[in-house]
């Protein structure tokens, strides 16, 4: 077809920008489970259950004790760009929440049939908002909130064709809770699907947590770290060499709390790891590495999974040197590799 000669420019509808970034934030039914998650958690919730139909394609729903949505703000926590955790350039450069970019909601209401009941301590009932029309109505429930997410992509059938079977979908949404579970053994969680409890950990300190996670293999053959230099602090478990894998998939990293996929941070471990591990084994860790917010850019992608450090030179040489001291530490006493 002949492209026009002359098209109109449009601002785009406020859904379809919604829809557009669903794309980038929402890319399957674990994104929307990290997503509510995340929201839990900044609103204090030391109780989460998280319940998972057809592998979160057909339903998420997430329930929370945290503070809750006082019922004038519902329509505005589903609007987009609106937040309650940032309101300058320099809360953004110090954020010390999960979220800040108050889209997630948004998102996910242009996408599926979603419902958010909420209920604060003030409030003498709970209410609930329809994520379609916005339509406010008085629900019952405890102080805290349930977010209710139904057939994702239901009216993208574009994006829907991308999902894979439930199971392989169900598995990326137990892995983000496994992910999530890690670094908060202070709050309880639970994870159904389909009907049937899957998993659930409840309040614990985090050498407990992990082995319950992780299991005993890595429970009964790991060293803890907790290792501080000036702003930073390294802290968690290392799996001695034969907590190692075949495959990465039992590599857990951390950065003020934020589950991260970062090369700076790999490398130095890996780098650590090196006089110990034979290059087709990967080890298994669990590491936390707390900094100055300001240290340490989180806003680098929609999925906040990337991270970009202000002296990655000198956060590697940390990493690097606190993982191997750790590991000498055995290979004098267990593994007899030192002269
Ligand atoms: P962000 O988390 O980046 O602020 P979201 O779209 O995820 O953006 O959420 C919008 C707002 O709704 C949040 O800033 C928060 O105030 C509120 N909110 C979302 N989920 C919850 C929850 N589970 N409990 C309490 N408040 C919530
Ligand atoms: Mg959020």
């Amino acid at each position: 077809a002949p492209i026009p000669s002359f098209r109109a420019i449009l601002p785009l509808p406020d859904n379809l920008i919604s829809q557009i970034a669903a794309g980038e934030v929402v890319e399957r039914p674990s994104a929307v489970v990290k997503e509510l998650l995340e929201n839990a958690l900044d609103a204090g919730a030391n109780q989460i259950t998280v319940r998972l139909e057809q592998g979160g394609i057909k339903r998420i729903s997430i329930t929370d004790n945290g503070r809750g949505i006082a019922p004038e703000q519902l329509p505005l926590a589903l609007a987009r760009h609106a937040t309650s955790k940032i309101t300058s350039l320099y809360d953004l450069e110090n954020v010390a929440t999960l979220g800040f970019r108050g889209e997630a909601l948004a998102s996910i209401a242009s996408v599926s049939q979603m419902t958010f009941t909420s209920r604060t301590a003030e409030a003498p009932h709970a209410s609930e908002i329809d994520g379609s029309t916005l339509v406010v109505t008085p629900s019952s429930g405890a102080q805290g909130s349930t977010v209710n997410v139904q057939d994702l992509y239901f009216n993208t059938p574009a994006r829907r064709k991308f999902l894979k079977s439930d199971q392989t979908e169900y598995g990326h949404c137990a892995e983000v809770v496994r992910r999530i579970a890690l670094s908060r053994p202070d709050v309880a969680f639970s994870l159904t699907h389909n009907g049937k409890t899957v998993d659930h950990w409840m309040v614990t300190e985090s050498a407990k947590r992990s082995a319950s996670i992780l299991g005993t293999e890595f429970a009964e053959a790991r060293l803890a770290l907790d290792e501080s230099a000036g702003p930073l602090r390294l802290h968690g478990f290392v799996g001695l060499p034969t907590a190692s894998k075949a495959r990465g998939d039992a590599q857990y990293f951390y950065v003020n709390g934020r589950f991260v996929r970062d090369k700076v941070l790999m490398h130095a471990v890996r780098a650590a790891y090196q006089d110990v591990l034979h290059g087709d084994r990967f080890p298994s860790y669990v590491l936390a590495l707390d900094l100055d917010p300001a240290l340490v850019d989180v806003n680098v992608h929609p999925s906040k999974i990337e991270v970009r450090f202000r002296d990655s030179r000198s956060i590697h040489q940390f990493i690097y040197h606190a993982v191997n001291r750790a590991l000498a530490l055995t290979s004098a006493t267990s593994f007899g590799t030192t002269p």
